[in-house]
C-alpha cells in the first residue's frame, strides 16, 4: 500500500503521518525530515538543499525526486510507504507515479487533511512560549491560567516570529497543497478529503476508516 498524505500546515499532518505509518507498518517517507537529515550530515544533497530551505523555498525537483526514488528503492519501502511532504509539485507527482509504476505498483490513495483558512490561522497563531522555562501554551487548546503569564514559573509569555499572524499567513500560502496536485489525484479517483478541524484522535480515526475503504486495504491484500 502506498499512501500520500496532503494538507496545509496546522492540521497535524506530520503527527498523523507517523501514527498511521506505524499502525499499518508502512515506511514513513517524509521529504522534510530527509532533507533536514541531509543538511545536518552535510551531504552533497544537504549542501545543495540548505540555501532553499533557509529561505523557505522549495528545493528543486531534480534533487527531491532523486532522493525519493532512492528511498523507494530501499528494502524498507518494499512493503509499502506513506509519503509526507512529497509530492509538492506536479513534476514530483508525475515522477512518483512513474517510479511506482516501474516497480509494478501504484499510489493507493491521496489523503487530504483539509481545514478552513481561518481555523488554520487560529491554530498557527495561538501558540505562546515561556522564554524562562520553555513551557508551551495555546490560546485555545491549552491556555495559561492568567493571560500572558507562565503557570509554571510566572515568566512573561512570548510568541515566536513564525507564529505571528502575517508570517503564519505567508507560511499557509506557501505550504498549502497546490490545487493542480489535488486535481491530479481527484482525476485518478484517489483523492479522499479528511476533516482536519477535529482533534488528533478523530482525524486518525477518519484516516484509518478512509484507508479501509481503499482497494488495497490490509485484510483484502
Ligand atoms: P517540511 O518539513 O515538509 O515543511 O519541509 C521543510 C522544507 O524542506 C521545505 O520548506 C522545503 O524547503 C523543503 N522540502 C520538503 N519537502 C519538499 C518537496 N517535496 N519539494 C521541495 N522542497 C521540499
Amino acid at each position: 500500500m502506498y499512501l500520500i498524505l496532503l494538507g496545509p500546515p496546522g492540521t497535524g499532518k506530520g503527527t498523523q503521518a507517523k501514527l498511521v505509518a506505524e499502525k499499518l507498518g508502512l515506511a514513513h517517507i517524509s521529504s522534510g525530515d530527509m532533507l533536514r537529515d541531509a543538511v545536518q550530515r552535510g551531504t552533497d544533497l544537504g549542501r545543495q538543499a540548505k540555501a532553499y530551505m533557509d529561505k523557505g523555498e522549495l528545493v528543486p525537483d531534480e534533487l527531491t525526486i532523486a532522493m525519493i526514488e532512492e528511498r523507494l528503492g530501499q528494502p524498507h519501502a518494499q512493503a509499502g510507504a506513506l509519503f509526507d511532504g512529497f509530492p509538492r509539485t506536479m513534476q514530483q507527482a508525475k515522477a512518483l507515479d512513474q517510479a511506482l509504476a516501474r516497480q509494478g505498483k501504484a499510489a493507493t490513495a491521496a489523503l487530504h487533511i483539509a481545514a478552513r483558512d481561518d481555523e488554520i490561522l487560529r491554530r498557527l497563531t495561538g501558540r505562546w512560549l515561556c522564554p524562562s522555562c520553555g513551557a508551551i501554551y495555546h490560546e485555545h487548546s491549552l491556555p495559561p491560567k492568567a493571560s500572558g503569564v507562565c503557570d509554571q514559573c510566572g515568566g512573561t509569555l512570548t510568541q515566536r516570529d513564525d507564529d505571528r499572524p502575517d508570517v503564519a499567513r505567508a507560511r499557509l500560502e506557501r505550504q498549502r497543497p497546490a490545487e493542480e496536485l489535488l486535481h491530479h489525484y481527484r482525476e485518478q479517483g484517489k483523492l479522499v478529503d479528511i476533516n482536519g478541524e477535529q482533534d488528533v484522535d478523530a482525524v486518525t480515526h477518519d484516516l484509518m476508516a478512509a484507508i479501509e475503504q481503499t482497494p488495497a486495504a490490509p485484510e483484502r491484500r
